[in-house]
């Protein structure tokens, strides 16, 4: 498979080796390294090396093998670490706060009263609008 590459890309750049990175792991499809600005110990970054900026985009071999990759790692993140859980966390869209324009998933080793956030005010559900929405999506979906 031939790799998309955005020359602009930062994190195009690391895939080809021009910037450095305390890399974790690597095959023909995924990059995994430590992320340079750290919510916890050991918080790391999986990448598909082939450039998109959002997941919908991305390839979808490379998407899972992303998954199994986060799905090993985590865990011997966790044990090398000392932490006692972790969160899988992938922003599409600066809304969601998404700042590199090139999809990755977080790995974000996390302690009991460690402060971080993730968490949310919880609203109340309509079950009406609930249903309404949930049928339109449903009716929308086939991966
Ligand atoms: P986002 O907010 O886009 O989901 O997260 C982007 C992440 O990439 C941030 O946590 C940031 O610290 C990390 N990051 C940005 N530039 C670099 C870099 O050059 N090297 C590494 N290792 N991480 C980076
Ligand atoms: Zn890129």
């Amino acid at each position: 498979m031939s790799l998309n590459s955005d020359p602009d890309c930062i994190f195009c750049k690391i895939v080809a080796g021009g910037i450095p990175c305390h890399q974790l792991y690597e095959d023909d499809l995924v990059l995994a390294f430590l992320d340079v600005g750290p919510l916890s110990e050991g918080h790391a970054l999986v990448i598909p090396k082939s450039h998109a900026v959002e997941l919908a985009d991305a390839d979808q071999q490379a998407v899972e093998r992303c998954a199994a990759v986060a799905k090993q790692l985590g865990p011997v993140i966790v044990e090398q670490t000392g932490a006692a859980g972790w969160n899988l966390l992938q922003n599409n869209g600066s809304a969601a706060g998404q700042e590199v324009g090139h999809v990755h998933f977080h790995i974000i080793p996390r302690r009991a009263g460690d402060g971080l956030g993730y968490r949310w005010n919880a609203g109340a559900i309509d079950h009406d609008d609930a249903g309404q929405l949930a049928t339109k999506i449903a009716s929308s979906v086939n991966p």
